[in-house]
């Protein structure tokens, strides 16, 4: 007891000594503390404010882009797939017409039509509606000669009622290029004059051609 107290009492003696450095201690702990809280929080305002505009693109566009591109990309890629005309000038002689009967000029009889006929001027130039292959080139007593491209993804356009074809199979054209020129080879739809017979498949099924023709064109 006696020597807790002695300790007291020099701890006390050895307060009032020193209590100058001791002010000086805690005032320079106290300085030291303040200039430590200053930086942390320049340092927590800073962070924010520099790196969330920086993190975030990086990581929003490499997340968000191989996220989209794929997924994105078969969905979308039948859509932007938009024809051009067969022949240029061409007007429509005899329409798409699967769900209601057309009159035959040359068969004299009414039936569904699988395609549109599209007239021109003379010998004019019947051109790819899309790119692709040519899948097949051959003449038909009915449909006469006749061209058909394949365009990838099930899809095939065939033109009929062609001068002799100018392409070959197995060639690879492009949207617009020349595969032959309108003619009255189709003996079923002769009396219509010199036309190509634009027709669609997808899948092995006729589809609407109006489907793949820029709006307006009908
Ligand atoms: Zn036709």
């Amino acid at each position: 007891m006696d020597k807790k107290y002695a300790r007291n009492g020099k701890g006390k003696a050895f307060l009032k000594r020193n209590m100058y450095y001791i002010i000086m201690g805690v005032c320079i702990l106290a300085i030291g503390a303040m200039i430590t809280v200053a930086v942390i929080s320049q340092k927590k305002d800073s962070v924010p404010v520099d790196n969330t505009p920086v993190v975030e693109d990086p990581v929003d566009d490499p997340v968000d882009d191989p996220v989209d591109d794929p997924v994105d990309d078969p969905v979308v890629q039948p859509d932007p797939i938009v024809f051009s005309l067969p022949v240029e000038s061409g007007t429509v002689i005899k329409d798409y017409a699967m769900d209601s009967l057309v009159w035959w000029t040359t068969l004299r009889l009414y039936k569904v039509h699988d395609g549109i006929d599209f007239g021109g001027e003379e010998n004019e130039a019947v051109k790819a509606a899309y790119g692709g292959t040519v899948s097949e080139v051959g003449y038909d007593a009915l449909k006469g000669n006749y061209v058909v491209i394949d365009h990838g993804n099930g899809l095939k356009t065939f033109y009929g009622s062609l001068s002799e074809p100018v392409v070959v199979k197995g060639q690879n054209v492009a949207k617009g290029a020349t595969l032959g020129n309108i003619s009255t080879s189709a003996t079923n739809e002769m009396s219509d004059g010199p036309h190509v017979h634009f027709s669609v498949t997808k899948d092995g099924a006729i589809v609407n051609p109006y489907d793949y023709l820029p709006s307006g064109d009908k």
